[in-house]
């Protein structure tokens, strides 16, 4: 049977596996990346591309000090805190950067603004921790270039994914600044021509920018990335160590890893029956929406048939995301993750029942968790969004655009309700229509001050930031007092899962008596996560990902020898890397 012979088998193309086939191959190693989706670079490259990473440079040169981030970290995760988890990361994150910056393509910014999510707990900072990525050039990735996985359809504007901060800003303004208009359109026309003459537009931002930019180094360091190739089944050698993977799809059915297997295919958030197990919200297994690429719970399966076990004490299982969605008029089914938020002026979320239920300032996962408590006694989970005319035409809401852009498409697909008064619309939605307009009628008497009295919306630094600054008193509240009025549903969604494999904190898979799974390792999303369930800021998902990444990488030989020497001499089969050079036997 054709084995396919490295010293690393890298399960999955997203930011934690192309960090750790770099890493790994950068030591010299031999290296190859077998991906399930026909393209390269899985939920990382639809994301925004933000690493919540303290103690970085710039965190550092602005005060930020090591037991801050712990203090926060620790509050955010409660129970659920893993002290040596959490100082591997912390004691990573300088060396990483530094390999990403000096090794890779991958350029760093950092931006100004950049708020902790949980402004209100201990240690939290207003800016420093929390890092982006420079744009790229596809051109980089040369035949590759269509290879990578496009942007998440949703989050373009025609074409073009606006960068979150200054850039969506800008094109978010493009209503009321003839500058912002001007910008705007010059991108957009660019895209365009470059979309028509050449399939997909150059320009790549967010997080298609930080794949771009990590799979152009895999190329440059010739590392196989196959893709339309799903890892079925682990396998492991006489010494009952992880050893390799059997294949579908891929140039050889077989593949034998002499230093180990690092599982990096994403979380379970596409897997019905798993959710069933971990979400409270999704008991039936229909009541979840993803946006996550190829999240099916593989990571999971491969592992616990070789003694891994899913480590389930994060006190929120995933990252939450509110999402809506719909079908296009052509009938195709698209996701729009409301990462945003809510906490816009003129805007609130209301339940089934008319009542607001949180404020609708706090990041996605602390809403999302809110939505899931509120629903606790139903039997689905969801919401509504409503903004008067004032709200809808300066913002919008989510995918469906403000004014110019006319409303009547995203009322077509049912993205948008409208009704011309709120009991109209109560009537539309299915929310009793008394106790909405009371619900209105006492948040508009806060709003009108610039107070929330019941939630304390628009109360801190990360709640403005989520607002428009430009909106006095309070850049989170105005009235809801012109019709029509607009409603969006909204169910949860993940932005990855947070319980996940068991590992040590060298990223070896463990088993339910700690011990490590010899030879298997898990990073990214596959993995436990490392916030307990706490969603510190920006980036909380690729921060761990690529730092943890980089260290499987850099470490895997080291720990293989180990192994080795601890076997008798006789049972040490040959692992020298740079000796044992791959080759494909047929
Ligand atoms: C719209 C959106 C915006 C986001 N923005 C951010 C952000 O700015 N910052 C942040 O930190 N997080 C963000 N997230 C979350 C973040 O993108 C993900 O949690 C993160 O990308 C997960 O990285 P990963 O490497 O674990 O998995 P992925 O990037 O999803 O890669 C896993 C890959 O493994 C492949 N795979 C699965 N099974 C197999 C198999 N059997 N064989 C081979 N391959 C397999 C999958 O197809 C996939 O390509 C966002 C998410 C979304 C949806």
């Amino acid at each position: 049977m054709p084995t396919y012979e490295t010293d690393v088998l890298v399960v999955g193309s997203g930011a934690a596996g192309i960090s750790a086939a770099l890493a790994a191959r950068k030591q010299g190693l031999d290296v190859v990346v077998v991906e399930k989706e026909p393209r390269l670079g899985g939920t990382s490259a639809i994301s925004g591309g933000w690493l919540w990473v303290p103690g970085n440079k710039q965190g550092i040169a602005e005060g930020d000090t090591r037991e801050d981030a712990e203090t926060y970290i620790k509050a955010l995760a409660g129970d659920a805190y893993d002290a040596e988890s959490v100082k591997t990361f912390l004691d990573g994150v300088p060396e990483a950067l530094e390999f990403f910056e000096r090794d890779t393509d991958v350029e760093f910014v950092h931006p100004k603004m950049a708020p902790d999510y949980r402004m209100d707990a201990p240690g939290a900072k207003k800016s420093g921790r929390a890092l982006t990525v420079e744009r790229a050039d596809a051109r980089m990735l040369g035949d590759d270039r269509l290879r990578m996985q496009p942007y998440l359809y949703t989050y373009t504007v025609f074409g073009y994914m606006p960068e979150i901060g200054q850039d969506l800003t800008t094109f978010l303004e493009a209503n009321r600044s003839l500058r912002s208009f001007g910008y705007v359109g010059r991108t957009l026309l660019k895209t365009w021509f470059e979309s028509i003459v050449h399939t997909r537009a150059f320009t790549r931002t967010n997080g298609n920018a930080l794949m771009t930019r990590l799979v152009a180094t895999a190329r440059a360091l010739d590392i196989p990335m196959w893709t339309s190739a799903a890892v079925t089944e682990l396998l492991v050698d006489d010494t009952g160590a992880v050893s390799g993977a059997r294949i579908t799809g891929g140039p050889a059915p077989t593949v034998r890893a002499r230093l180990g297997v690092v599982l990096a295919a994403g979380g379970f958030g596409g897997d019905s029956e798993l959710r069933t197990k971990t979400f409270v919200h999704d008991t039936r297994g229909d009541d979840h929406v993803t946006p996550t690429v190829g999240h099916g719970g593989d990571s999971l399966r491969l592992a616990q048939a070789r003694g891994g076990v899913l480590d389930t004490r994060p006190h929120q299982p995933a990252s939450w995301g509110p999402v809506t969605s719909f079908r296009t008029l052509r009938g195709e089914r698209r996701v729009f993750p409301h990462l945003r938020a809510f906490g816009l002026p003129g805007l609130i979320a209301v339940n089934r029942h008319g009542r607001r239920f949180a404020n609708e300032s706090l990041s996605y996962h602390d809403f999302g968790a809110a939505m899931i408590d509120d629903n606790r006694a139903e039997d689905t989970t969801y919401a509504y969004i409503i903004a008067d005319r004032k709200a809808m035409r300066r913002y919008g809401i989510g995918y469906a655009k403000p004014w110019p852009l006319p409303t009547w498409y995203y009322k077509k697909v049912g993205f948008l309700v409208e009704g011309r008064t709120l009991s109209v619309l109560a009537e539309k939605i299915g929310v009793p229509s008394d106790t909405l307009q009371q619900t209105v009628a006492e948040f508009n008497d806060g709003a009108a001050r610039g107070v929330d009295p019941k939630f304390g919306r628009g109360s801190n630094w990360f709640h403005h930031f989520k607002g428009d600054m430009k909106h006095q008193p309070n850049p989170n509240l105005a009235t809801l007092d012109k019709g029509p009025y607009c409603a969006v549903r909204v169910q949860v969604g993940d932005l990855g899962t947070y319980a996940g494999l068991a590992v040590n904190s060298r990223s070896e898979v463990v088993t339910g008596t700690g011990d490590a799974v010899p030879g298997l390792y898990a990073v990214g999303t596959a993995a436990v996560s490392v916030f307990g369930g706490g969603y510190p800021g920006y980036g909380a998902n690729l921060g761990p990902a690529m730092v943890f990444g980089y260290q499987v990488g850099r470490d895997i030989a080291a720990h293989a020898a180990e192994r080795t020497q601890q076997r008798p001499e006789s049972d040490a089969p040959s692992r020298s890397p740079r000796h044992n050079r791959k080759k494909v036997n047929s």
